[in-house]
């Protein structure tokens, strides 16, 4: 496997970049309300720059990459980025995670532009629920865009949702019965960045789906990311959890790190580390320059996170800021 190896026997291969810190949706447990304080457009990386990244750390290894936000779809002509990237070589798969509400007007555009393949996040299946978790956004919307990307060949479409106890956890068995269809659905454990309801632990999660039978360990449909997947007999889709809170080998797995919007790479998502490489960008570094400080962001990779014990409110930066 191509990539670079940390500090602790892993191999990073996946970079995830943030496009944009907004948003068109205010999810309760991501965002207040009234939006966060917007970085200005000349604060966020070009696409030019973003470019740049992305062929040093091809060069280096890198061989997958997920464009993500704040919602990345409301970034002016991201297929324009879309296409920049796809065309750099050693770039094997190039794929988004998005809420879904713009993938109706964009998905053909972005599968045209080079785009493997899409997450959408969904946290309810009923209408009004939506309303209540996401503030702003309409239901139809996403599930016609999650049609569309399927349509447009942006598959396999996979479902992230986030489990929150006494607000969603009464749709476990919904979700999971979407594999009947074929979709491909991940629960994922909530992160206590505001306190707005209990996470429920995939192990109760588990239990739980396992009254609509027997849920069988499988490989992942795509990549080698960090959820656990399952299948349910006689289905097409998977059923993956993402554990960060309860499953103690999870960063072991972690072969990731993180860009965000104003050109910092983290190592780690809920670390506090972050290596700026927009002021070398915007100074004209070479080429050799940004891949020294991409190696220096991987050897500081913290072998784990340090969820339990420690308050994640107090992470620098939300996670629209970061791409979550
Ligand atoms: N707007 C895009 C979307 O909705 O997929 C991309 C950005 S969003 C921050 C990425 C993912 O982070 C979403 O699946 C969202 O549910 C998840 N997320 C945000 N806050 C979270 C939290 N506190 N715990 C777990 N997941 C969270």
């Amino acid at each position: 496997m191509t990539g670079i190896p940390d500090s602790f026997g892993r191999t990073i291969n996946y970079l995830r970049i943030s496009v944009t810190d907004r948003c068109n949706l205010r999810c309760l447990y991501c965002m207040p309300v009234e939006g966060v304080p917007q970085m200005s457009h000349s604060e966020i990386l070009s696409y030019e720059e973003i470019w740049t990244v992305v062929r040093a750390a091809a060069e280096m290894g890198i061989s997958r990459i997920r464009l993500t936000g704040g919602e990345p779809l409301v970034r002016a002509e991201l297929p324009k980025l879309v296409h920049m990237i796809s065309e750099v070589e050693g770039i094997e798969e190039l794929s988004l995670t998005t809420n879904g509400t713009l993938l109706n007007e964009y998905a053909l555009e972005l599968k045209q532009a080079g785009l493997s393949r899409v997450n959408v996040s969904l946290d309810t299946l009923k209408t009004d629920q939506f309303r209540y978790i996401t503030r702003l956004g309409r239901l139809e919307t996403v599930l016609d865009g999650i049609q569309a990307a399927k349509e447009a060949g942006l598959g396999p479409v996979k479902i992230n949702t986030v489990v929150m106890r006494g607000i969603n956890d009464d749709e476990i068995l919904d979700f999971a019965r979407m594999t009947y269809e074929g979709w491909h659905v991940r629960f994922i454990e909530l992160m206590p960045f505001k306190d707005v309801a209990e996470f429920v632990p995939s192990i109760e999660l588990r239990q739980h789906i396992s009254l609509l039978g027997n849920l069988e360990p499988c490989a992942p449909v795509t990549g080698n990311g960090p959820a656990t997947y399952y299948r349910l007999a006689g289905t097409r889709g998977t059923i993956g959890f993402v554990s960060p809170l309860t499953e103690t080998s999870f960063c072991s797995r972690c072969n990731r790190m993180r860009l965000t919007p104003d050109g910092k790479l983290r190592p780690c998502l809920l670390g506090e580390d972050e290596i700026d490489l927009k002021t070398p960008l915007r100074n004209k570094a070479s080429m050799e320059e940004i891949k020294r400080l991409i190696l220096e962001a991987v050897a500081s990779k913290p072998e784990r996170h340090h969820l339990e014990g420690h308050d994640v409110r107090l992470v620098n930066r939300k996670m629209s800021q970061i791409g979550g």
